[in-house]
């Protein structure tokens, strides 16, 4: 296994014998020796309540520290470990690390969220109710404190894999369709499901007080977002907020929560513990 730089920029895991092109299953066992050595490693990012500007609470993003390569983004190993499978007992580590660490945030700040990203692998699996109780239990983490972050691609397939979401709702946890906009166009499951947030997808935020000249329309779909959120009585997050327009217009438009780097880039623990121990209470 070696260190190749893509043509995009980024790095991805080789078998060296040219010929046969990248190689699944090199990678699969990286990503399985992985999860053995324990080389994930979760950043957060905070989530902010508007207007109060108070922690609402933070999202768990997932990184593999590799001993060659560094700190590998997700997007050039989750596409694999979907595909293998392994996203599974990856992602079953990652909700239980992101449940312990909310538990001991919340003892500075009571009843702060844990968002994780739950991949469609997961969310078919029929043990997914059983794990996600067992990891409340183990970390005593209240369910209202856990959200699942969900892709509308995932829960128009959740048609037919009905009773999956009602199950989770009964289990207590938050619902939340993590890129809203992005997907379907379709709209009626907003209507049938136990959802609880929408997330405004980061790339309408960002043509939003971008550097080009200021397209209204861009305006006018995030504020049709927001108030049909709130008339569905759903909280609304608008993610990748990176300017003080792009806040100051979510503000105006009553925009419920906002997440991006303006506010605070995704850290390791330990500098999130540092920041909420500085932090007023
Ligand atoms: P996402 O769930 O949409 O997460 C938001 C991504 O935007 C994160 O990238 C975050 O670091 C980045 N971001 C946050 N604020 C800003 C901002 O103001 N500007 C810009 N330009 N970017 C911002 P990241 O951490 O690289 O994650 C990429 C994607 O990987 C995530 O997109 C999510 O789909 C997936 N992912 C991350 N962790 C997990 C996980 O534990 N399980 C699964 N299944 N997927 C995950
Ligand atoms: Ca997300
Ligand atoms: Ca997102
Ligand atoms: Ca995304």
């Amino acid at each position: 296994m070696y260190r190749a730089k893509r043509r995009g920029g980024g790095v991805s895991v080789y078998t060296p014998d040219p010929s046969r092109g990248p190689s699944v299953v090199t990678l699969e066992s990286a990503l399985n020796r992985a999860l053995e050595r324990e080389e994930f490693i979760l950043h957060y990012q905070p989530q902010f309540d508007v207007p109060s500007g108070r922690l609402r609470g933070m999202e768990a993003l997932l990184r593999w520290q590799h001993p060659e390569l560094g700190l590998v983004p997700p997007s050039d190993f989750i596409p694999l470990a979907e595909v293998t499978g392994l996203i599974v007992p990856i992602g079953r580590w990652v909700i239980g690390e992101a449940a312990r660490q909310a538990v001991a945030w919340s003892r500075r700040s009571p009843g702060l969220t844990m968002a994780v990203n739950l991949s469609a692998r997961q969310f078919e699996q029929p043990d997914l109710i059983g794990d996600l109780r067992n990891i409340l239990q183990a970390s005593g983490l209240p369910a209202a404190q856990l959200e699942l972050e969900l892709t509308e691609t995932m829960l128009m397939q959740a048609v037919e894999a009905t009773g999956t979401l009602e199950r989770l709702k009964d289990l207590g946890v938050r619902l939340a369709v993590d890129d809203f906009g992005t997907g379907y166009s379709n709209l009626a499951y907003l209507k049938h499901f136990p959802i609880d947030t929408l997330k405004i997808d980061q790339s309408f935020i960002q043509s939003l007080a971008g550097a080009g000249p200021n397209d209204p329309r861009d305006e006018a779909l995030i504020s049709a977002v927001i108030q049909l959120g709130h008339a569905l009585n759903l909280k609304v997050l608008a993610e990748g907020v990176e300017q003080p327009a792009q806040l100051a217009f979510l503000e105006a438009q009553q925009c419920d929560q906002v997440q991006g780097y303006l506010l605070g880039r995704p850290a390791p623990a330990g500098s999130i513990s540092a920041w909420l121990a500085a932090e007023p209470s």
